[in-house]
């Protein structure tokens, strides 16, 4: 590695355009994003469900001058004056097709659009039209570091994927990214049923869509997770609202609590990811460490979003 690109940042600030807008079922849409500066987004190969951030422009339509030359993307940006910083939020590569100049980036958007219950985020992908320009945040092609990736089910024989809508996209390429002969089930709990999406999933992988019509989030797939786990006699399910703005995020290698997160050696040779609004996750982790025992260590529990609560990137 020569001492020039030791040196360059880690991670791609790239100005991208909308190269494509698919409405692919009552809840997303499909828009898959282009230009120059992509040429050194995303290393090719396992993507799994690595987040990228996405900046949206304010009112004025005009993209925030967020500075390129530093890993320190965070602070590069809130060193732009407010009311010309837009929103920063965080999304999932559902696809990338690398082709240098001409490397693509595909994001599945869920449009939540009702009255009061909609954001920057939602409201732009409902806009989108071919041209749109906004900015991403990655990482840099070659890096190998797994950076933004949480999917590590290691030596497990057997993988639990848990999601609502927003988890969708991350699971679709974990699935089509994962080796052939995974074994598993998922889980993945959406608005309707006709937003089913297409997933090329493994065959050893069942792939349960649970549409909730007009239950609460979490309504669908908790007592369909802990049916299936063995867990009948649980009671009515009630979904807890977690407390302060963070969201959940508790890994085998990470606390956002700040649990010991030292490896055991439980025995269990199952692997979950679980990821979705807050508060649904926070109460399946309930249900699976504290009532059926599961190991912390085999589990991932994701917030990706809070009711009622405005992302801040
Ligand atoms: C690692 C990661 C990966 C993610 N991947 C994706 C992805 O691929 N696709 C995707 O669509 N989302 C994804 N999300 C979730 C997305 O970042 C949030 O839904 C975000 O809040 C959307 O921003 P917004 O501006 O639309 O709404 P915000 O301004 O953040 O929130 C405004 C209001 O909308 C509500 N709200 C937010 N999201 C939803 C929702 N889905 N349904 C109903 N109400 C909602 C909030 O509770 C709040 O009341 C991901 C999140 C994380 C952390």
């Amino acid at each position: 590695m020569s001492a020039e690109t030791r040196t360059r940042p880690s991670y791609v600030l790239a100005r991208a355009e909308v190269r494509a807008v698919e409405r692919v079922s009552p809840s997303f849409v499909r828009v898959t994003f282009g230009g120059s500066e992509l040429v050194e987004f995303g290393t090719p190969g396992d993507i799994y469900d690595a987040r990228i951030k996405l900046v949206f422009p304010p009112a004025s339509g005009i993209l925030p001058p967020v500075a390129r030359d530093t890993d320190d993307w965070w602070g590069a940006y809130l060193a732009v004056p407010e009311e010309e910083r837009g929103s920063m939020r965080t999304y999932s590569v559902r696809d990338l097709r690398v082709m240098d100049a001409s490397t693509e980036v595909v994001v599945d958007f869920v449009l939540h659009l009702e009255p009061g219950l909609t954001g920057p985020a939602s409201l732009w992908a409902s806009r989108a039209e071919v041209g749109d320009e906004l900015l991403i945040v990655g990482p840099r092609r070659g890096r190998e570091d797994r950076n933004g990736i949480e999917y590590a089910p290691g030596g497990a024989s057997s993988v639990m994927l848990v999601g609502d809508e927003t988890a969708a996209p991350a699971i679709a390429r974990i699935l089509e990214d994962a080796p052939r002969d995974l074994r598993g089930i998922a889980f993945i709990e959406v608005p309707a049923a006709a937003d089913q999406l297409t997933i090329n999933a493994p065959a050893g992988v069942d792939v349960h869509w649970l549409p909730r019509g007009d239950a609460a989030h979490g309504l669908r797939v908790i007592p369909t997770v802990l049916d299936y786990l063995g867990d009948t006699g649980h009671a009515e399910i009630v979904v807890q609202d977690a407390e302060g703005e963070d969201l959940v995020w508790e890994t085998p290698i990470y606390s956002g609590s700040g649990e010991d997160v030292a490896p055991t050696a439980s025995g269990d040779n199952r692997y979950f990811w679980i990821a979705g609004e807050s508060g649904v996750v926070t109460t399946l982790r309930r249900h699976l460490v504290k009532e059926l025992g599961i190991d912390r260590a085999q589990v991932a529990f994701m917030g990706y979003w809070r009711r009622g609560v405005a992302m801040r990137g």
